[in-house]
């Protein structure tokens, strides 16, 4: 077991926590939250937990850990997101996929986390193992969209469930017209709230809003940011959201390639500018990809939350 809370009772007790995620978006001031990535080794895993501590200081509203595609990496994020629930303070939101799970297994997952008090999820379809943009084949009991994994966890109890939206459009959708009807039939199925795929410039998420608004939906949309802290970063987000990263910005990154802190110190910037920019705008918060890493996660967090939240720094300040 590791070191005790971080968060002090008094703050607690001042701050009950709700229990459900669209409840701190509906209290009006913006979230933040922390998503990791399971751990393959047990060095890493000893690594991430010393991350999810020194994030658990920062008070952030939730965290979240993502669902591999199969093996032991999916136990792996069942595990932890089972212990943030037990032996930390933090509020954990469960990512569920449909891949390789028959509607029992996916019922039963549900179940175990329901026994640990977790109550907030992610439905996703998620990608086939392997290759990302391969042929989907649905388990022959399991579900194919995400639209029906928010139905089936929707049915099994008082859930709160997000889903995944997507300011370029899914890399399988034809065109940006039919991702967003499908983005709205999965609202509709009854989701509470979404979070994006990164992005790297606030208007890419601006026009997913509108073009979601246009269509009578009202979902919170929450956008998910990725800070670049290392060159090759910019390639491997385009690897993982299938959008190309933005022309001007990679020139900009380019200038100073050469010199990692100077791509670092640029990145955290950036980041930081696009988080201002999307919360003036009215986002409902901002969830940080950290790479289990807790240095530039930070730094943003503690440059934009002492003044969108004087409140939870006056808390996290208490004995
Ligand atoms: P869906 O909403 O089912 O959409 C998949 C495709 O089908 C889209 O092109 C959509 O437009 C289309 N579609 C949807 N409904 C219908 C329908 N009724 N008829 C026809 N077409 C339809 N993946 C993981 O494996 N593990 C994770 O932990 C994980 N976390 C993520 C977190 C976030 C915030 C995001 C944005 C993505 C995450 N992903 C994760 C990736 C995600 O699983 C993949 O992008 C996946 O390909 C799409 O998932 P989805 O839930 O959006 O699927």
């Amino acid at each position: 077991m590791l070191g005790s809370p971080t968060r002090s009772v008094a703050s607690h007790a001042l701050n009950p926590r709700p229990r459900h995620i669209r409840e701190l978006i509906a209290a009006g001031r913006p979230t933040f939250s922390f998503e990791f990535f399971p751990p393959r080794t047990p060095q890493a895993e000893r690594k991430l937990w010393r991350v999810i501590r020194e994030l658990e200081a920062l008070g952030p509203d939730f965290v979240s850990v993502t669902y591999g595609a199969g093996g032991g990496t999916r136990d792996r994020t069942v595990d932890i997101t089972e212990r943030m629930a037990t032996d930390t303070t933090l509020l954990p939101v469960a990512h569920m996929t449909a891949v390789d799970h028959s509607v029992r297994e996916l019922r039963h997952l549900i179940g175990r986390f329901a026994g640990v008090g977790v109550s907030n999820m992610l439905a996703l379809r998620g990608d086939p193992p392997g290759d990302p943009l391969g042929e989907w084949t649905t388990h022959p009991e399991g579900l194919t969209y995400a639209e029906e994994l928010v139905r089936l966890i929707k049915e099994s109890g008082d859930f709160c469930v997000g889903v995944a939206a997507f300011p370029h459009k899914h890399p399988r959708s034809t065109d940006i017209d039919t991702d967003v009807d499908f983005f709205v039939r999965k609202c509709r199925a009854g989701a509470d709230y979404a979070i994006t795929q990164m992005f790297f410039e606030a208007d890419e998420y601006l026009r997913l809003r509108d073009r979601v608004a246009a269509k009578g939906c009202d979902v919170p949309i929450i956008p998910e940011i990725m800070p670049v802290t290392k060159y090759a970063t910019i390639a491997r987000s385009e690897q993982l959201s299938g959008a190309p990263f933005p022309t001007r910005l990679a020139e900009e990154f380019a200038r100073v390639a050469d010199d990692p802190e100077a791509v670092r110190a640029l990145g955290v910037e950036h980041a930081t500018r696009l988080c201002e920019r999307l919360l003036d705008e009215g986002a409902p918060g901002i969830h940080f990809i950290t790479f289990n890493q807790s240095t530039a996660t930070r730094e943003i967090y503690q440059r934009l939350v002492p003044v969108r939240r004087p409140a939870v720094v006056a808390a996290a300040a208490q004995p």
